[in-house]
């Protein structure tokens, strides 16, 4: 049985509470294997207290012999002056491991309430270039102000970055309901959309049985308000992968049901796609699902890379023990329920462990 290093990097806000509860669902989900080997590594505001860094050294170097790992999210808005000037946690590993595909997903469930109907689809964003500033050079940031009155921003786009993202998506789509709607803004921007554009159809070609469709983004919004249960797989920049993932997860249930994973050839990293919520930090209420699904992708992704069908059982009983949990009408605050995390997780991990 192959055993797996994985990283578990708490960060800040809820991060503590969800990815604590992650590990019990984790737990009962791999009793019958896969092995793992849970490395804790400190990133965020306690890792600046301690070391001046959101990110020490020593964690990069900690999570590059794992396989992948389990990271929540950062409180990057609170840091002092000094550490926001650097990029932030999850920027910088994504950047550092090249993890160019950031998956995610967002379906609804049979007991919570949607705004969507039915609806199963997978956002897949590019994930180290576009207008992300702190992403996209060698070196310093790809924002400059050369008067207090004016504000620049470079965006890169690449064929090598926009095709190997393309790829990832036709192939998940492959495995779904065979189709990948391409999203982009090629009107305004003719070059950068236009290279992107034509890298994506470019790659559809090699994939004949999937369909491919494309939106203008801002039409796009308009087509998931109107019509989410038409849309599979959605291909897209980084900038408007995140904007709109954050609106598929509200549009079937919740922020907090949205898991992601930010995978790259040789290592993944387990995000959930909200943020670090201090609104309700240290309450005992987030909804620890993202983080829980996410966790589920990673068991995915792993089982793909070391063709692992016990890594697969593990990252399928946690996506039903979730699903399970919330038909029966467990339910945290922002899904309308009243259990907080800690009852949630019981109920997830108890159907997670049951052998079925
Ligand atoms: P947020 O996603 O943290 O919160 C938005 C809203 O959704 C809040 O009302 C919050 O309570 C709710 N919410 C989020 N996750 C939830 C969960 N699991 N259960 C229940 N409710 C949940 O966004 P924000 O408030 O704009 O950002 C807070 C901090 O998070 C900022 O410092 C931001 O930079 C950071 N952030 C980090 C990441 C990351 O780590 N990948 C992503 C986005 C934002």
């Amino acid at each position: 049985m192959t055993t797996y290093r994985i990283g578990v990097v708490e960060c800040d806000g809820i991060g503590p509470e969800i990815v604590r509860a992650t590990l019990r669902v984790l737990e009962a989900a791999t009793q019958e294997g896969p092995t793992l080997e849970l490395v804790h590594l400190p990133a965020g505001l306690a890792a600046i207290r301690r070391d001046g860094h959101a990110l020490p050294q020593a964690t990069i170097d900690g999570l590059s012999r794992c396989h992948g790992w389990i990271m929540g999210p950062h409180d990057s808005l609170s840091y002092p002056e000094e550490a926001r000037l650097e990029r932030n946690p999850s920027g910088e590993l994504r950047r550092r491991f090249d993890l160019y595909a950031n998956i995610r997903p967002a379906r609804t469930y049979p007991g919570v309430p949607s705004l969507a109907g039915s609806a199963d689809m997978v956002v897949v964003r590019e994930n180290t270039e576009g207008f992300y500033a702190d992403r996209n050079m060698f070196q310093g940031s790809g924002e400059y102000m050369p008067t207090p009155d004016l504000a620049l921003t470079v965006g890169v786009f690449t064929r090598t970055g926009a095709r190997r993202i393309a790829d990832a998506a036709f192939r998940l789509a492959r495995s779904r309901r065979r189709q990948v709607a391409i999203v982009h803004k090629q009107n305004v921007f003719r070059l950068a959309y236009g290279l992107f554009l034509e890298e994506c159809h470019a790659v559809a070609a090699n994939y004949p049985d999937v369909k491919a469709e494309d939106y203008i983004v801002d039409a796009m919004t308009a087509h998931l308000l109107r019509r989410p249960g038409h849309f599979d797989v959605i291909l897209t920049t980084n900038m408007f992968g995140d904007i709109l993932s954050d609106m598929t997860a509200e549009l079937t249930g919740s922020l907090g049901m949205a898991g992601s994973i930010n995978a790259g050839d040789r290592h993944a990293m387990a995000q959930a796609a909200h943020g670090s919520a201090p609104d309700i930090a240290g309450q005992g209420i987030a909804n620890p699902s993202g983080m829980i699904l996410s966790t589920a992708l990673l068991m995915r992704w792993l089982a793909d890379r070391h063709e692992d069908p016990l890594a697969r059982r593990a990252g399928e009983r946690m996506e039903a023990a979730v699903a399970s949990a919330l038909e029966a009408g467990v339910r945290t605050r922002d899904l309308g329920g009243s259990a907080g995390t800690v009852d949630f997780t019981a109920a997830v991990a108890e159907r997670a462990g049951r052998a079925s």
